[in-house]
């Protein structure tokens, strides 16, 4: 049973940017509808609220948008709520025995803001310590990638790239750092251009401060090529 909220609630969360669950709030219907179902149904919500605002859709400039923004939404910026775009979960055995920590930093996020639909914008930082499996580098981008793409708080991204490494290396030494600047405080609201918001997750060894403090070290690198 769904709980229910009170408009004041939705405000709150809005406004602080709290996350409610580490799962993504899906509904049981999620993929009744196609793809191209729901970029049709979508098409004709944007061009609903472009109407409302006034706009003339019959411009040139602007008739292809509706249907642009349905595609973009459903295909592209949210396309990470497919399960069938997950990626593959290939791993390899660690036959060089190496036994020290991984870590893939300065990986690209743009996310979207679940609370305006507006960017984020920001580095991840992903490590882990093998216990016997590998996976290849730019899987790791490509997990970021396919969280990244849904609508999204930063806290709840970052443990979904964490939970999802725990699975697929079999591990619960995994870890993840996200600083990212989120446009909805950036360019509108409070309009601070210079804030961004570091997130963090800590699985396994990586709750020990040592370890901890390696992978922080690692991450501070300025690496220059
Ligand atoms: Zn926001």
């Amino acid at each position: 049973m769904k709980m229910k909220h009170n408009i004041e609630d939705f405000e709150a969360i809005g406004n602080d940017h709290i996350g409610t669950s580490s799962d993504t709030p899906m509904r049981n219907d999620a993929f009744k509808l196609t793809t191209d179902e729901k970029i049709d149904i979508i098409k004709d919500d944007v061009r609903h609220i472009l109407e409302t605002l006034g706009l003339d859709l019959t411009d040139d400039s602007l008739k292809g948008t509706p249907s642009r923004v349905a595609k973009m939404f459903v295909k592209e910026i949210f396309g990470g709520l497919r399960p069938d775009k997950k990626p593959s979960a290939s791993t390899f055995e660690n036959k060089y025995k190496y036994g020290e920590m991984l870590v893939e930093k300065n990986i690209t996020v743009y996310s979207t803001c679940e609370h305006h639909l507006l960017p984020i914008v920001g580095k991840a930082h992903v490590a882990y310590i093998s216990n016997g499996t590998v996976v290849g580098l730019s899987k790791m981008n490509r997990i970021v990638d396919y969280y990244a793409k849904r609508p999204q708080v930063q806290e709840r991204l970052t443990i979904q790239i964490v939970k999802e490494l725990q699975e697929v290396l079999g591990t619960e030494d995994v870890a993840c750092v996200i600083d990212a600047k989120h446009l909805c405080v950036n360019s509108r609201g409070i309009r601070d251009v210079d804030s961004s918001t570091v997130t963090s997750e800590f699985g396994g060894k990586f709750k020990e401060k040592e370890t901890r403090r390696e992978f922080l070290d690692y991450i501070k690198l300025d690496t220059q090529f």
